[in-house]
């Protein structure tokens, strides 16, 4: 590792491993490595939850459930918001763990990762303090009336995927606790880390004990979770053939079941746009993250009249983008996640020139001092055939798609032609055009002249197989609680027996 910006691991990765009511335990399980993905090096050893933690968690986070739903919701939003402020005055240690863990670039992980999870607290806070229910009048009733009142659902547990370890984390524990449910969060194996100073945060922030727990595991460990009796809710951000896997897990125990999965999304570029505006979102849709980011907008459909500007701009900022060394703040595209998926990655980038023209990319990046991290050079292919596996499948790294199309009809239907439903996005200077394309393509969340932008204000999930309910605004809140309706007679009532 370059000594310059060697950090200090001793001081930035946390003790324990899980975190069970209120205490980090180091735990009895199978140790694995966890991996620097700039390195390839262990920075630390993870224990897996053993089905005596996985029990403990379970019974803690009930005992846990108990105080918190009893705990007034202006309490309730003050430790949000008091967690928020602690990840803010943390946000450098906690951005580079995070770096340390995905190998994202320390630009992103600063900027995005631990920000926009203290922004969920913060949000969902707000959302804590103000939970109400409804007054319900009945016509033609004798002057009953009725009212609803939203209820917490119990033990929660969110599953997370490696991408943005510490954002999932929050965007699942922060509309649960703000609902008063108890949570059990399971990061993704390859990005233990961060979720632990969630944990550390919260706890700090005056949490009760049992109320967030962090169980370390791999899929049997979730799976286990999932089908758990006592468990009321499984949240998965993952891949779509994972998602089916905890539909069924959850069937049994008929669970409330949010799912936030894989894409392939639509980015389309009308001959109006603002091209520089077009080319920031499509390099923004294909390479923040290194490509791996669920809504990225992978088949890019340029139309043909503005192709060859297009493209001129689009690989003239590509040749600029900065490899190497992700604690480096200049740098821009890190490594992929681990040995494994950069294998699955490197299958298509080998593929891609088969499927299409190549434009940009095809080299393996050497970095210096890194010789052991798994890298990958940025690669934009054309294609003509919206058949070709790089136009169908997700391969999460940083693969642009590129097609020409002639008219609207013809790219909503190309853009309509796949499984998933998570994203879509839009550039033209045709407000009327916009909305219109818009609201015929099948997608949960959209941009109009921008891509990948996700307030937490705004709902965030996907249409199709890319996922089951919603993530984020208030309707996170009704994700996390039920209502129960109540009947109230005013008078006594007249049975017919
Ligand atoms: P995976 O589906 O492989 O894993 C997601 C999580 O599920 C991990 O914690 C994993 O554990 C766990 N898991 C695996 N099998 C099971 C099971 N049978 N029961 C319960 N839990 C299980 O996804 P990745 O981590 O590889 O993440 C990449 C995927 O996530 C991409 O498809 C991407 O599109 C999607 N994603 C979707 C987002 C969205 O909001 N729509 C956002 C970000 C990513 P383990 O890590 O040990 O395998």
């Amino acid at each position: 590792m370059n000594v310059m910006t060697q950090p200090d691991l001793a001081k930035l990765v946390p003790a324990g491993n899980h975190f069970i009511a209120g205490k980090f335990v180091e735990g009895e399980g199978r140790r694995i490595d966890d991996i620097y993905p700039a390195t390839g090096q262990p920075i630390a050893t993870i224990a897996w939850a053993t089905d005596d933690e996985i029990e403990q968690a379970v019974e803690a986070a009930r005992a846990g459930f108990k105080v918190w739903r009893a705990t007034p919701l202006a309490e309730r939003a003050r430790v949000l918001r008091k967690a928020a402020e602690l990840l803010r005055e943390r946000n450098r240690p906690i951005a580079t763990l995070e770096t340390l863990d995905t190998g994202k670039p320390l630009q992103e992980t600063l900027a995005v990762d631990v920000i926009s999870g203290a922004e969920c607290l913060e949000y969902f806070a707000a959302q804590a303090a103000v939970q109400t229910g409804e007054h319900v009048a009945f016509s033609g009733s004798r002057g009953d009336w009725g009212y609803t009142v939203r209820e917490p659902l119990g033990v929660c547990v969110g599953i997370g995927a490696w991408n943005y370890p510490i954002q999932i984390a929050c965007w699942k524990s922060a509309p649960a606790l703000a609902c008063g449910n108890a949570v059990i969060f399971k990061p993704a194996e390859l990005t233990p880390l961060s979720a632990l100073e969630l944990a550390r945060a919260l706890a700090e922030a005056g949490l009760p004990d049992g109320v967030f727990n962090v169980l370390q595991g791999d899929g049997a460990v979730g799976a286990k979770l999932v089908a758990h009796p006592q468990v009321a809710k499984v949240s998965l951000t993952g891949e779509t053939t994972t998602g089916a896997k905890v539909l069924k897990g959850a069937a049994d125990t008929i669970k409330n079941v949010t799912l936030e999965l894989g894409g392939k999304s639509p980015l389309i570029v009308f001959a109006d746009a603002d091209i520089d505006q077009a080319v920031g979102g499509a390099l923004s849709a294909n390479f923040y993250s290194t490509g791996q980011v669920c809504s990225n907008g992978t088949r890019v459909f340029v139309h043909a009249d503005i192709r060859d500007a297009f493209v001129d701009k689009l690989l003239e900022r590509t040749a600029a983008l900065k490899i190497g060394d992700p604690m480096d703040e200049a740098t821009q595209i890190g490594p992929l996640v681990s040995a494994e998926h950069h294998d699955k990655v490197v299958g298509y980038l080998k593929a891609a020139p088969d499927q299409g023209e190549l434009l940009a990319g095809g080299e393996r990046p050497v970095v210096e001092g890194f010789e052991g991290g798994y890298w990958v050079e940025p690669m934009i292919v054309e294609c003509t055939d919206d058949e070709v596996a790089i136009a169908r499948e997700e391969v999460f790294g940083p693969l642009l798609s590129l097609f020409t199309f002639a008219d609207e009809d013809e790219v909503v239907a190309r853009a309509n032609d796949t499984v998933y439903g998570l994203s879509a996005g839009v550039f033209t200077s045709d407000l009327a055009r916009a909305h219109r394309v818009i609201a015929r393509l099948e997608a949960g969340t959209c941009w109009i002249n921008a891509y990948n932008l996700t307030p937490i204000e705004l709902p965030f999930g996907g249409h199709k197989r890319s996922g089951i309910g919603r993530e984020n605004g208030r309707w996170a809140m009704e994700a996390y609680s039920q209502v129960k309706s109540v009947y109230v007679a005013m008078d006594p009532v007249e049975y017919p027996y």
